[in-house]
C-alpha cells in the first residue's frame, strides 16, 4: 500500500504517500500513525518503519474489505479466506468451539511464505463429536452435540476480518471448566474496559508500535491502551521471531487476559493471564 488517508483533522483528511510520510518527524508520525485508513476500503491502516534487514517502510492494514483492491490476491488472502470460512462454519454449525492454547504457534518469520495446510497438525479443524469429547476429556453438554477445537491463529484472522463470531452466542470453553458466551469473551482493544470482578477476557486487534525497548506494544486501535510485557518480554521476542521494534508495527494480535486502569486512570492496561505464552498469539504483517 503506497497511500494511507490520515485523519487527523477529521474535516481535511490527508493522504500521503510512504514515501513523504516515512520523513516526517518521529513525533509527527507517532502521533499520525494511530489515525490511518486505506484509501479504498477506509478500513484502518498501519505505518511500519523500514527495518535494518532491508524490508521497505509500507503502509498497510489487516482490516482490509475482502473486496479491497489493496489487499492483493496472494496466498496469504487465499489462506485468510478459508480460514475464515472455517470459523464461519463453526459459528453457524457448532454448538460449541474449545480453544486450543497448545496448538503449535506457525512461525511467522520474515520471508517465510504464509502458514499452509502443510503446517496444520491433524487435530485442526476436526470436529469432535459427543463420544469424543468424552474419550478426551472435552467438555460436554448433552444440547450441543458438536465441539469444534480452534488455535489462536485461526480466530484471530476471523475476527480481524469482521467474522460473526465477535457477535455470536457460541459457547466458547478457554478451559474445561471455562465457557464463554463468544460475544460476551471476544472484545476489541478499542473497547477494552476493566471488568467488574476483574475477570479476563480474550482481546484483539493490531500493534500500532512498540517502545524501543520492546518492553510495551501500543494497539493501533486506541492510544491509551497499552501491553506491558515485560514480563514474558524475551520468550515473546524469541517465539515470534520479533528483533527490532519495526517487526510488531501491524502486527495482529489476540491475548487472553485482564484489563486495569492505571493510578491516574488515563490508561488502560492489558496484562497476559498467568503471563503464560500459550495465552497470546501475534499476526506479523505481511511483506509489503
Ligand atoms: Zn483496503
Amino acid at each position: 500500500m503506497l497511500d494511507a488517508i490520515c485523519t487527523f483533522d477529521e474535516e481535511n483528511p490527508k493522504t500521503y504517500s510512504i514515501f513523504e510520510f516515512k520523513l516526517l518527524p518521529e513525533a509527527e508520525i507517532d502521533k499520525l500513525r494511530y489515525l490511518l485508513l486505506c484509501p479504498v476500503c477506509k478500513q484502518k491502516a498501519y505505518f511500519r518503519r523500514a527495518s535494518k534487514d532491508g524490508k521497505q517502510a509500507c503502509f498497510g492494514s489487516r482490516y482490509h474489505d475482502l473486496d479491497c483492491e489493496e489487499f492483493n490476491p496472494s496466498a496469504r488472502k487465499t489462506e485468510e479466506e478459508k480460514q475464515i470460512a472455517e470459523v464461519e462454519q463453526i459459528v453457524l454449525e457448532a454448538g460449541s468451539l474449545v480453544i486450543d492454547f497448545s496448538k503449535k504457534i506457525p512461525l511467522n518469520k520474515g520471508n517465510q511464505k504464509p502458514v499452509l495446510d502443510a503446517q496444520k497438525t491433524p487435530l485442526e479443524g476436526r470436529e469432535y463429536s459427543t463420544k469424543d469429547a468424552v474419550k478426551k476429556d472435552l467438555p460436554v453438554n448433552e444440547n450441543e452435540p458438536k465441539v469444534s477445537k480452534q488455535g489462536l491463529a485461526k480466530l484471530l484472522t476471523s475476527l480481524l476480518r469482521g467474522s460473526s463470531l465477535a457477535i455470536s452466542d457460541l459457547w466458547i470453553y478457554t478451559s474445561e471448566t471455562h465457557k464463554w458466551r463468544a460475544k460476551n469473551l471476544f472484545v476489541n482493544i478499542a473497547d477494552a474496559q476493566p471488568t467488574e470482578n476483574g475477570a479476563p477476557r480474550m482481546y484483539w486487534g493490531t500493534i500500532s508500535h512498540a517502545d524501543k525497548t520492546l518492553n510495551w506494544l501500543n494497539p493501533a486501535e486506541d492510544r491509551s491502551v497499552g501491553l506491558p510485557i515485560s514480563k514474558y518480554r524475551e520468550q515473546l521476542l524469541e517465539r515470534f521471531d520479533i528483533n527490532t521494534a519495526s517487526d510488531v508495527e501491524g502486527a495482529g494480535f489476540i491475548l487472553f487476559g485482564k484489563c486495569v486502569l492505571s493510578k491516574d486512570k488515563k490508561r488502560k492496561y492489558i496484562y497476559l493471564w498467568g503471563n503464560d505464552l500459550q495465552y497470546i498469539y501475534l499476526s506479523k504483517a505481511a511483506e509489503a
